[in-house]
């Protein structure tokens, strides 16, 4: 059975009230770190009411030991903590060095392909006992081809692929940065990467559950804005103001049919038709046992 979206994941109460005030804080320009299993803090704590049971150092400079070990489901797949190098000398020479630098910070799992590497992450992004965010990412060997990566929502036994909302057309994949803010390049590797995607789940859940994206966020053309921006949510034209302080307005004005023909020649392809690759739903529902090819989910428009 194919995974099915069953409503709001159901999360602790310490854990909505640990979520709101993150929200509330990256919603006044805070800029989070990151640490081990994706747990995402402000550090030092400066905002007034924000108040973590975070790490007291970030962790980066000191990075956890870890030698927890996983029964391999797969010829293709390593366990987590393992440092030799990848059978592919391509994979090696590409994502070696910055695969086993992960290891030592998040609880991952590689899947060697012809075409690249897979790799599956799960994080804990609100703390150890907060839910579980998965992420399923593919890395290209060819680094002008960018990764993709999917995210599921882990809670009290529930699987869920996280709401659409900053994720891409048409395949759904997460949307954690734009290539041209370069909050990411292909240089820098898959540790950052799976930075970025862990603070991605923290705010997707704050829509999710409290209905509202907190932060900063770029959405273009009054098609997508009207859809998928809240009037209290920062403008997606990245003015600094609210969408109704900024483009609410504006885009309330044009007509149906002109906002969708631009979101059309924009993002070629129809703003419905957006849904996560079946080969990914049931990757997550056999707990990544079965792993689709790079190449069926780089073909375009595949929906396998
Ligand atoms: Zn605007």
């Amino acid at each position: 059975m194919l995974l099915k979206d069953c409503g709001k994941p159901a999360f602790s109460k310490s854990t909505i009230s640990r979520l709101a005030h993150l929200g509330r804080a990256i919603d006044h320009g805070a800029s989070p770190l990151v640490f081990d299993d994706g747990f995402v803090g402000l550090n030092p704590p400066t905002e007034s009411e924000v108040i973590y049971d975070a790490p007291s150092t970030y962790t980066r400079d000191r990075p956890a030991t870890r030698s927890r070990k996983r029964r391999s489901t797969s010829s293709r797949s390593r366990p987590t903590g393992e440092a030799e190098p990848f059978s592919s000398a391509a994979i090696e020479a590409a994502y070696g060095t910055g695969f086993r630098l992960l290891v030592r910070h998040y609880k991952a799992i590689s899947y060697e392909d012809e075409k690249g590497l897979w790799v599956v992450i799960k994080t804990r992004p609100l703390g150890s006992d907060g839910p579980q965010a998965h992420f399923v990412i593919a890395l290209p060997l060819r680094k002008e081809i960018w990764p993709k990566a999917w995210a599921f929502s882990v809670a009290n036994g529930r699987r869920q692929p996280f709401p659409l909302k900053h994720t891409n057309f048409p395949d759904a994949s997460i949307c954690a940065f734009t290539r041209e803010s370069k909050a990411w390049t292909p240089d820098d590797g898959i540790l950052p990467l799976a930075d970025h995607y862990s603070l991605w789940a923290v705010k997707s859940w704050h829509r999710w559950l409290l209905g509202r994206w907190p932060g900063r966020q770029i959405g273009v053309g009054a098609h997508y804005r009207r859809q998928e921006f809240l009037p209290d949510e920062w403008c997606g034209c990245d003015s600094g103001k609210r969408y109704r302080d900024c483009h609410l307005a504006a885009d309330s004005l044009v007509s149906n049919d002109f906002a969708i023909n631009e979101f059309e020649n924009l993002f070629h392809t129809p703003y419905a038709t957006r849904t996560v690759p079946k080969s990914i739903l049931r990757a997550a529902d056999t707990r990544w046992k079965v792993i689709p090819t790079l190449q069926e989910i780089y073909q375009p428009h595949s929906r396998r």
